[in-house]
């Protein structure tokens, strides 16, 4: 996969050179570059935002360095905005980030991502960029941030996760929250007692089919209190009919 990133801050994303996202990169099943809006600027001092249009507080990022960005980044508009590049453009006003739109992310050849500052980014980028883009405004979450970086490096790191090759066991990424519509049940390692607080003597018993029974068990009660909204919105799929029994 060929991530770019768009940022008035490259250091921001020193942290891609760490731990899996790293390795990924070292061997190849990932390649990322980050570039410097200013960049793409051609006044002395370099500026990339301007007063907005009707009023209101703070500065919105002009269009031209973005523009003229997207030019360099994607030179030959492609013939098909079907197998075009995706465009992501974080941004409180977007659809929801979740696992599976990281897991459809996962699934493309290239990642643009677009990180706003200020009170965010004029409005004509979007709309020129989707000549050629597939363009997805995208929300970590209802709260706001100062800019798009930190936000592009939870989706980044969430996306990078399912790549096929980086993560070791697969297994991990099936059972896990999320991954089928629930939490995943509580979890423990050695020792078997630690400050008078056993680990529950089923995940000791070897029995493999017991302890399924009371992971899953776990996993509904714990989604039940924590994230009832995930339960109530289910698929009737997601639960069966032993579910009841437990
Ligand atoms: N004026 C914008 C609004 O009210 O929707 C908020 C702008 S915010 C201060 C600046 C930038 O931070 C945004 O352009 C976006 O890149 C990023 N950002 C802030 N909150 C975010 C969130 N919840 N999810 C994704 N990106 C966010």
């Amino acid at each position: 996969m060929r991530v770019d990133v768009l940022t008035i801050f490259p250091d921001y994303f020193a942290p891609l050179s760490l731990s899996l996202i790293g390795k990924a990169r070292t061997t190849g099943l990932l390649d990322v570059g980050v570039h410097d809006l200013r960049e793409w600027t051609h006044d002395v001092h370099r500026t990339v935002d301007d007063t907005p249009y009707g009023g209101g507080p703070g500065m919105v990022m002009r269009p031209e360095p973005w523009g003229a960005a997207f030019d360099t980044l994607l030179p030959v508009p492609p013939e098909d905005l079907d197998v075009a590049p995706v465009l992501i453009v974080p941004t409180p006003a977007g659809e929801r980030f979740s696992q599976a739109l990281a897991a459809d992310l996962a699934a493309e050849q290239r990642l643009i991502f677009a990180c706003g500052r200020y009170e965010g980014i004029d409005q004509r980028v979007l709309e020129d960029a989707a000549t050629r883009m597939r363009v997805r405004e995208v929300s970590l979450g209802d709260y706001v941030l100062f800019g798009g970086e930190v936000a592009v490096l939870v989706m980044l790191e969430a996306v990078v996760r399912l790549l096929p090759g980086v993560i070791g066991n697969a297994d991990s990424l099936t059972e896990e929250s999320h991954a089928n519509g629930l939490l995943e049940a509580p979890l423990y390692t050695k020792p078997a007692v630690w400050r008078g607080r056993e680990v529950p003597e089923v995940l000791r018993s070897g029995d493999h089919g017991k302890i399924a029974k009371w992971r899953r068990a776990q996993s509904l009660l714990r989604t039940a209190a924590q994230r009832p909204d995930m339960l109530a919105s289910a698929a009737p799929e997601t639960l069966d009919k032993h579910d009841v029994a437990t």
